[in-house]
């Protein structure tokens, strides 16, 4: 298979919507498995609690196990705190256990509460991964935990299902990026709309994908994921999509939907 190109930089994305279920966590494993099985180096640091990214990467995330938390508090690299994936040598993960529950109370004491992940992304903490991309899964909430996610990364990808509903809540996401980029991180740039869980079938998932090119334009990938039962089976084999079940729709768009990336991020 073709290998896709390569990045002119790092590129370091935030996955976030406030809302829950819309498929961030997918999405992160899922384009960051289509990225690395063509040869990019990819790191996904699960950045929510609950550690669904961890577990369709299929890492450790007993308690524990260092952990993003720890890289949080400045006490584990987030080198030391990476595991590879056994669904590529290219995949690596920096797993969220059940201590980051707290963290977004403890996080409001501390010393540089905004940036604590900025800090941890560092050159020298990347020197053996050299990750081409880096995928932050967030929780379903615009706390701590994801403004952390904004200040340490360049792009923000937004998934939006394709559903009733489905731009509820994207003004508040806005204008936080709004915020982040005044305050914060100047560079933040809302590259990347994903449409998600499409369903062909209804008049409303056309409607509602419509709307949203209408008002992003070219942010907005061509690929649309389809609702495809082999995802949502997946991450309980502890799989991405890819590696679960390759010919899948699922799969298929996936890795279309990263190949689009691939191609817009790439190296002139
Ligand atoms: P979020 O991280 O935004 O909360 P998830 O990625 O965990 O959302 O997705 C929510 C649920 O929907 C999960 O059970 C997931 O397996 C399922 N899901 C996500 N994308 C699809 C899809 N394209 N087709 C079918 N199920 C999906
Ligand atoms: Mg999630």
């Amino acid at each position: 298979d073709k290998q896709f190109p390569k990045p002119s930089h790092r590129r370091v994305f935030t996955i976030a919507n406030q809302k829950g279920g819309v498929g961030k966590t997918t999405s992160a494993v899922n384009l960051a498995a289509g990225l690395a099985m063509h040869g990019l180096k990819v790191l996904v640091i699960d950045l929510d609690p609950q550690g669904n990214a961890s577990t369709a990467l299929g890492v450790d995330r007993r308690s524990g196990t260092p952990s993003i938390y720890e890289v949080l508090l400045g006490e584990v690299s987030l080198k030391d705190a990476s595991q590879v994936s056994d669904q590529s040598p290219n995949l690596w993960c920096v797993p969220a256990t059940i201590d980051l529950a707290g963290a977004e109370i403890e996080l409001v004491e501390m010393h540089g509460r905004e940036s604590r992940l900025k800090a941890a992304l560092t050159d020298e903490a990347f020197d053996e991964l050299g990750p081409d991309y880096v995928f932050i899964d967030c929780p379903p909430s615009l706390g701590l935990l994801t403004v952390n996610a904004m200040v340490a990364a360049q792009e923000v990808l937004i998934p939006i299902q394709c559903e009733y509903y489905a731009l509820e809540g994207l003004s508040q996401l806005l204008k936080n990026i709004d915020l982040v980029q005044k305050h914060l991180n100047p560079d933040l740039d809302l590259s990347t709309i994903l449409l998600t869980m499409y369903d062909g079938r209804t008049k409303l998932a056309d409607q509602v994908s419509a709307e949203v090119r209408q008002h992003f334009g070219d942010v907005v990938l061509q690929t649309v994921i389809p609702r495809n039962v082999k995802v949502s089976e997946a991450p309980s084999f502890g799989q991405t999509v890819l590696a679960y079940d390759p010919g899948s729709r699922g799969a298929m768009s996936y890795l279309d939907a990263s190949r689009e990336l691939a191609e817009r991020g790439a190296a002139e």
